[in-house]
């Protein structure tokens, strides 16, 4: 990656000027004297439910792409990931100055003129670095470090406060408020570049973990073998949906089913056909579940399915679909061909008292066992729920 500058938000006039004659001359009138330095998811055509997707919470897109790439064994090496830094300073000379320290080396830099301006670019780009000038007009740089840390607490970009002031006292207020190095004005533009890659390297291993922590809460909520949502993830959205319903009082529907005599499967044709007709049958039930319902496998073979905002009869025809499509599906192994049932129980509640989770999966399994008892094939519905 090449250096490259997003905003060099230079004025012309700036650049050709000496820095000792533009830096700013209240605070620091000093800092640039010497060596070349100082101073951002019912129907047919419904679309396919997919496990509860992730938003890895503090990276961005390209930063969690990148992330899977490596973690399912892909070549991307983590200094390949974007890496940015973002640059503040109300001195046009001294974002020159921190410009040219890293010009040469592979980061994207921002620049950004004052506090308000960093924020705003700290938001859209998620730099790994922020370098950030102690005194600015409208917001010091203590006050973004607080900012930042205040705002992002699940993405750790490393702050580093540069000011002309190396007074102990005020690195320890700067290092409190949430920056994670100090710099002293005048900087060496060699020192501030060996920050900064300290820097990089902690912030990659920042991001490192976070995205492998998310993935594994990822895979800890999907079910292996299916792709599906398993039993802990569609209890964690079922309890909101429930919330939901109870308080803006629409639908909501549990369907409890079970592939009927699936343990033939595979006592004759193995376990690998018994996974193939669970993963067909999870194609059929993905395939009929809207954007706004969730579908998951709860364990062996028995899956869940929550419809929200049907009445009954809609609900009924969503799961009768699925009951004639799995029927209709051929599974072929060996010289045989098979096709295989499921029953299904379903049990919610429209405009009547609603019921818990704990309850309406109670219901739901006695459904399920009524229509195992009357024959299978089947779908019943829960005579004491809410209907
Ligand atoms: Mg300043």
């Amino acid at each position: 990656m090449s250096h490259r500058v997003l905003q060099p938000s230079i004025p012309p006039e700036a650049s050709r000027d000496h820095p000792s004659r533009q830096c700013e001359r209240s605070a620091h009138k000093s800092e640039l004297a010497t060596p070349v330095g100082s101073e951002d998811f019912e129907s047919g055509n419904a679309e396919t439910h997919f496990p509860v997707p992730f938003r890895m919470r503090g990276l961005s897109k390209d930063d969690e792409s990148a992330l899977k790439a490596r973690a399912v064994g892909g070549q991307m090496h983590p200094s390949s990931l974007p890496f940015k830094i973002l640059a503040v300073d109300d001195s046009a000379v001294c974002r020159k100055l921190v410009e040219q320290a890293l010009s040469g080396e592979r980061y994207t830099v921002l620049f950004a003129k004052n506090g308000r301006e960093a924020l705003a670019l700290f938001a859209e780009h998620q730099p790994a670095v922020v370098i950030a000038d102690w005194n600015m007009p409208d917001m010091e740089g203590l006050e973004l470090c607080r900012h930042i840390r205040r705002d992002s607490p699940d993405l750790h970009s490393h702050l580093i406060l540069l000011s002309g002031n190396a007074d102990k006292e005020q690195v320890v207020e700067g290092l409190t408020a949430g920056a994670d190095d100090y710099v002293t004005k005048p900087f060496h533009p060699s020192e501030l570049v060996a920050r900064v890659e300290v820097g990089r390297r902690i912030a990659e291993l920042h991001r490192q973990i976070q995205g492998q922590n998310r993935l594994l809460e990822e895979m800890a909520l999907t079910d292996a073998l299916t792709g599906l949502p398993n039993r802990r993830a569609v209890e964690v959205w079922a309890s909101r949906q429930l919330s939901a319903a109870v308080r803006y009082h629409f639908p909501l529907w549990v369907v409890m089913a079970d592939l009927d005599f699936f343990k033939k499967v595979n006592d004759t044709y193995g376990h690998d056909a018994g996974d193939t007709v669970l993963k067909g049958f999870a194609e059929i039930l993905k395939a009929n579940t809207r954007q706004s319902n969730i579908c998951a496998r709860s364990g062996g073979e028995e899956f869940l399915l929550v419809i929200t905002h049907s009445d009954k009869a809609g609900a009924k025809s969503a799961v009768e679909r699925i009951r004639e499509q799995f029927e209709s599906r051929n599974f072929s192994f060996g010289n045989g061909t098979v096709t295989v049932t499921a029953s299904f129980g379903i049990a919610g509640f429209h405009e009547a008292k609603p019921l818990d989770w704990n309850a309406l999966l109670s219901c739901a399994d006695t459904a399920l066992y009524a229509a195992k008892h009357k024959g299978r094939n089947r779908i019943e519905f829960e005579l004491e729920s809410g209907i």
